[in-house]
């Protein structure tokens, strides 16, 4: 048999990790790097829709994730009072069923299972990657340097996967340009975990307000995960950042209000959310490939950043370490990679934009008004539609003969 293939991911992601457990099902050899000290990520919960759970079953944990997790669906979005404004039919009643089924997760969790499934990898924590050469396709190696406390290292690889998120080292290095700098979408958001069960069980829901969306989801029997999304300028802390979370979604539905008052304050996060509004040129460079929010990260109003991150990691091992393997020089993989991968991603990327111009950034009066009576206007069915060609995604097919043994360890 011949040597193995190597590949080095920037970043232990939820993108990061996906890719490394499907590039190992391809029987590569793979080594992460993650400049954080453990392991681990930061944040709340997650809604993974329908492709994401598609994704997961690929990689063989997606019912790990459901036992993690809590299966619930999609129920709509509704106005701040809590009035319905496109209720998604209930599971079951018809052919939504499929596409409204979401698993609320603890983004702990979700890690946590993707990790384990990684662990034939390398994986090293405490490496910040400071450079890369993205390589030649068919020539010279990628090359990755990284810094931990005991100096630089530098390690050359067949592919190098840039999974470091939205600030992306690798993204910054191999685009300059400025036309592809990531941005502030003027938009930050809360989230948190309350121990809770006073929300209802029954889907996971939205409302819309005056600029501003609140969502939730139940991710255990125990849990709910909130998120309140609103205009504020960037990096500008509140002192009391749950008083600021209270005023701001008072005279809300009863549910959101008694989910902030449930909230403990140490269990509020605020991130302000970046995004890349113009897209890529590309998802491959040389030897390299972007992934995840470092390819594409969006607004957070279709919720699907971690859930295409999954698509991206499954189909890392699928369209390029497969077929390389079978024989497809690798120009022609990486190629057929950025094909699948980015029309798909920047078509999302411009809905979540879409849905938030009609949902959470719709300011207060008249504008409000009047959405809401167009909303209402629209019937559930085609909104439910449209949505279905995001939400049914399948992985490539999974070559045969790719369930070779690696023999990866974890790096201290
Ligand atoms: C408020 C909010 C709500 C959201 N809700 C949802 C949702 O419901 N559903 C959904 O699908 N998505 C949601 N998202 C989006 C989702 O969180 C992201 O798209 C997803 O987590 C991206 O994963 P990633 O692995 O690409 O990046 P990250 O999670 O950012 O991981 C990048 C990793 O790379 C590491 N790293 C960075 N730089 C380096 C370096 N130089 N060297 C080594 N390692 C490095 C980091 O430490 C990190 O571990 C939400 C986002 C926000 C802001």
């Amino acid at each position: 048999m011949s040597e193995r293939r190597t590949a080095t991911i920037v970043g232990g992601g939820l993108a990061g990790l996906s890719a490394a457990s499907s590039l190992a099902q391809a029987g590569w050899r793979v080594l992460v790097l993650e400049r954080a000290a453990e392991f681990g990520e930061v944040g709340a919960g997650l809604a993974i829709t329908g492709n994401g759970m598609a994704a997961l079953d690929a990689l063989g944990v997606a019912a790990h994730v459901r036992s993690a997790g809590y299966e619930t669906f999609a129920a709509g979005t509704r106005d701040r009072r809590g009035r319905w404004l496109l209720r998604i039919p209930p599971v079951g009643t018809d052919g939504a069923a499929a596409v409204n089924r979401v698993c609320g997760v603890h983004r702990q969790r979700l890690h946590a299972v993707l990790l384990a499934a990684a662990g034939e990898c390398d994986l090293l924590t405490g490496a910040r990657v400071i450079d890369v050469q993205a390589g030649v396709p068919s020539g010279m190696p990628a090359s990755v340097t990284w810094s931990d406390g005991a100096g630089l290292h530098t390690r050359t690889s067949d592919l190098l996967v840039a999974a470091d998120g939205a600030r992306s080292t690798a993204r910054g290095l191999l685009f300059p340009r400025a036309g592809v700098a990531l941005q502030y979408s003027g938009w930050t958001s809360w989230r948190a975990v309350v121990d809770d069960d006073r929300i209802t069980s029954a889907g996971f829901a939205v409302w819309w307000g005056p600029s501003a969306e609140f969502g939730a989801v139940r991710i255990s029997d125990s849990q709910v995960y909130w998120y309140g999304y609103f205009r504020h300028p960037a990096g500008q802390a509140f002192a009391d950042e749950l008083a600021a979370a209270t005023e701001q979604f008072a005279g809300w539905a009863p549910e959101v209000s008694a989910t902030v008052a449930a909230t403990s304050a140490t269990k509020l996060l605020r991130h302000d959310v970046h995004h890349l509004p113009g897209g890529l040129p590309t998802f491959v460079c040389g030897r390299t490939v972007l992934i995840g929010d470092a390819a594409h990260a969006m607004l957070p109003t279709m919720g699907q950043g971690a859930n295409t991150s999954l698509e991206d990691g499954v189909c890392v091992g699928r369209l390029i370490a497969q077929p390389v393997d079978a024989g497809m020089p690798l120009p022609d993989a990486l190629a057929a990679f950025d094909s699948a991968r980015r029309p798909r991603c920047r078509q999302i990327a411009r809905r979540s934009l879409l849905t938030a111009r009609f949902g959470a950034h719709v300011p207060g009066g008249l504008p409000q008004v009047l959405r809401n009576a167009a909303i209402r206007a629209i019937p559930a069915g085609p909104a439910v539609a449209a949505g279905a060609a995001v939400l049914r995604w399948t992985a490539p097919a999974r070559g045969p003969d790719t369930d070779r043994p690696s023999s990866g360890r974890l790096v201290p």
